[in-house]
């Protein structure tokens, strides 16, 4: 499959596309995706399913854009089913954001060829996917730092051990939810961050 890298536009997360399946499509307003999409050759119809890393409204709200399944996992998928929008931030960004019929992901499930992993510490419901020699890993590790921590559901305690397990797995380079691409030292540099300052 093909995976694409693109830079997330004003406010919005970085998206990446792996064949068909869009992660983490950004903010709404900004309708960017759909413009950079195009760019690739994709309209929006193309897009089969689309995954979110978190539900974090600068990550999921353009999920209404598309008329595809959009899934999410544990927390964050409640969240989004809800509409829980301090979880979310979206009060934080002005809107509201619901999405009722949102599917449910699972711990270690190969979904479309992606390996989903529960990797709470952003948000309790955050997953990170591998890819052959890639991990699209949202808020949860940067090219260079952690995401936050002290938002609704995050944990700093979880985030350790999620970079921890993070460790462990083989890939090269790291597709972020925001900045630019990292890599596999990205991992053991933040475990090493947190190590020496908290
Ligand atoms: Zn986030």
């Amino acid at each position: 499959m093909d995976i694409h890298f693109i830079p997330g536009n004003l406010n919005s997360s970085n998206s990446i596309l792996v064949g068909n399946v869009l992660i983490d499509p950004g903010i709404e307003e900004d309708r960017s995706i759909v413009e950079a999409l195009k760019r690739l050759g994709y309209e929006k119809r193309d897009i089969e399913r689309i995954i979110l890393t978190h539900a974090h409204y600068d990550h999921s709200s353009a999920a209404r854009l598309f008329d595809c399944p959009t899934y999410a996992f544990g927390a964050d998928a409640t969240a989004l089913k809800k509409g829980d929008d301090d979880y979310t931030l979206s009060k934080f960004f002005g809107d509201s954001l619901r999405i009722e019929n949102i599917r449910t992901l699972k711990d270690d499930q190969l979904f479309n060829g992606l390996k989903i992993i529960s990797t709470p510490g952003h948000t309790d419901g955050s997953i990170c996917l591998h890819y052959e020699d890639y991990l699209i890993s949202g808020d949860t590790v940067f090219a260079y730092g952690i995401g936050r921590y002290d938002l609704p559901g995050g944990s700093l305690e979880n985030l350790t051990l999620s970079l921890k397990k993070l460790s462990q797995l083989n890939f090269e380079v790291l597709l972020p939810g925001h900045g630019p691409i990292g890599n596999k030292d990205s991992v053991m540099d933040a475990l090493r961050q947190i190590d020496a300052f908290y």
